[in-house]
């Protein structure tokens, strides 16, 4: 069993069955139906070495991008365009709530 992350409401879940026909679907996040779900142990790596890269660059832009495709590629998993840029915005306004940003 794999958990995943809702990108729309921040729901975490189980997945539970894990088939290759439901693996080919979009997962749907069963709280708020929506379809940017990606797996949690990917998006908390994303969200650690983006911690990491603040935590150790000077101040600069995080390149939250790069960041999301190599910790999926390391994986062996492909994310979409479009996700990949949700898992951007989602990230970034984590890291800015959590540390408190006003920017
Ligand atoms: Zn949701």
């Amino acid at each position: 069993m794999s958990r995943y992350k809702c990108l729309s409401c921040g729901h975490e879940f189980e997945a539970k069955k894990e088939n290759p026909q439901s693996l080919a679907k979009p997962r749907q996040c069963g709280k708020c139906w929506g379809y940017f779900v990606v797996p949690l142990e990917e998006y908390q790596r994303c969200k650690a070495r983006a911690e990491e890269w603040i935590a150790t660059k000077p101040l600069g832009i995080i390149p939250l991008w790069d960041v999301i495709r190599g910790v999926f590629a390391e994986r062996g998993l492909r994310l979409s365009p479009r996700k990949t840029l949700r898992l951007c915005e989602y990230i970034y306004h984590e890291i800015k709530r959590e540390k408190g940003w006003k920017f």
